[in-house]
């Protein structure tokens, strides 16, 4: 496959509407031989490449005037190896593509975030999570990756060069193209799931029980009457000022599957997912887990004094620590803190303010997610954001994964 024999610039959009392009090539390559071919060609001709994963994300993590991949051609898992639980997958590989392969071996995910679209690379790329504070990220059981560099060579990169797979964690794209990925799961799990819907005094009095005696707990507070419904959570009367807790345990063995809506059991994938509409425009934030009751309570006074701009609700999650360099849970468990515009609206003055209020906690942010990060910030909140920089400028000295986005806080 060469450049020249690729269709010509057609826009592209991400899932939710809010970023657009045109690339000057696009390519759905099939092999890691095909990738490496087309990186080099693009990489001589000083064409920059950025690869698309589901194109989930909110931020221009994507964009790009070049050579743009799409991977969904390189996709499912390779291998599964219970005894190690590990598991290998091609990077194009949706987060509901482990299912069933990793449930025949005794296996599964160790965690996952509301929704199972992403591709496994994408997903690893921005640090996506679920809940939980022994719940690492995604990125967090990356294991080795299979990268294919600007020159178009591929290389794994393993657990015997820390250095490298910190960076490769979280990467946002910048260091080559993931072809492969090894990831730590777990043995296969089922998830007793309680909905309920609590005044928000009882879920800030009940706190350190939620963190620390569950599984893992999440929920969305609702700053209006037409909060929750933006979200698909209905049939649950006033909510206004009320918050839908979800908490979650591992099912005991003897505990029967049950389809009772708020009470399930069942296996864990099919407990994880959400349905979600493309009609938000999110921000999600994280701030150390401690200061999180603190930040939650000044978030709420701010809501509610920022309405119809904050209708969206607060959604609240716990992260667990890991180590990659880019990662906002790094070295430290997070409360996680998301909210949302509405398209069609100006609402930055709203995420500014959040913005503002969260810094003030030294948040750090969703690499997928709407932020307001530079340089200065990444430095000040990331210890290892230099030395992210360092691997990126030794894999790919020319730049050629950067993009308009990512070169103010990365090049
Ligand atoms: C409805 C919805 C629900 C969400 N829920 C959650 C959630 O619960 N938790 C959470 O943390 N996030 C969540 N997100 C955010 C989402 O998980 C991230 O934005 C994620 O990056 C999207 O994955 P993707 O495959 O769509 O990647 P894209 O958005 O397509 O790409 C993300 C980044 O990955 C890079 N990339 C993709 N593939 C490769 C590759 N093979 N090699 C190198 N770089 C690559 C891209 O260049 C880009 O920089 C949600 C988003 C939406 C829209």
């Amino acid at each position: 496959m060469a450049l020249a024999d690729l269709p010509g610039a057609r826009p592209w959009t991400n899932w939710v509407g809010n970023q657009s392009f045109t690339p000057a090539r696009m390519a759905r390559p099939r092999s890691e031989e095909e990738v490496g071919a087309l990186v080099h060609e693009a990489a001589q001709r000083g064409m920059g490449v950025r690869v698309v994963g589901a194109g989930h994300s909110f931020t221009p993590v994507v964009q790009t005037d070049g050579l743009l991949l799409d991977l969904s051609g390189l996709s499912g898992v390779v291998s599964t190896d219970p005894a190690r639980r590990q598991a290998v997958a091609r990077a194009g590989t949706p987060i509901h593509g482990f299912y069933e392969p990793l449930w025949e071996r005794g296996l599964a995910l160790r965690n996952q975030g509301d929704i199972d679209d992403q591709h496994i690379a994408g997903a690893v790329a921005t640090a996506t999570h679920g809940s939980g504070i022994a719940n690492a990220c995604l990125s967090g059981v990356v294991r080795g990756v299979r990268l294919v560099g600007a020159d178009g060579q591929a290389r794994h990169i393993g657990e015997d060069e820390p250095r490298l797979l910190r960076a490769a964690q979280v990467s946002v794209g910048t260091l080559g193209v993931m072809t492969e990925l090894e990831l730590e799961v777990t043995d296969a799990y089922r998830l007793t799931e309680q909905v309920d819907v609590w005044p928000w005094a009882e879920v800030m009095e009940r706190w350190e029980e939620l963190v620390h005696d569950h599984r893992h707990f999440g929920f969305f507070w609702m700053p209006s009457e037409a909060s929750a419904a933006l979200y698909n959570i209905e049939g649950h009367g006033a909510m206004t000022d009320r918050c839908y807790v979800k908490i979650y345990d591992e099912a005991a063995p003897d505990q029967p599957d049950s389809a009772t809506p708020g009470r399930r059991t069942d296996r864990c994938y099919r407990i994880y997912p959400m349905v979600y509409d493309p009609n938000f425009h999110e921000l999600e934030y994280f701030v150390a887990l401690e200061r999180g009751p603190e930040a939650l309570e000044a978030m709420r006074e701010l809501m509610l004094g920022s309405l119809p701009d904050s209708v969206y609700p607060l959604e609240v999650r716990t992260v667990g620590p890991d180590d990659a360099y880019l990662s906002p849970n790094y070295e430290t468990a997070t409360t996680v803190i998301s909210v949302s515009g509405t398209p069609g609206t100006d609402y930055w003055g709203y995420l500014r303010a959040v913005d503002a209020l969260l810094a003030q906690f030294d948040a750090r942010v969703h690499w997928g997610k709407l932020h307001f990060l530079d340089s200065e910030r990444l430095h000040a909140l990331y210890p290892e954001a230099a030395e992210f920089i360092a691997v990126r400028r030794e894999l790919d000295p020319a730049g050629v994964f950067l993009n308009d986005h990512l070169r103010p806080l990365l090049a």
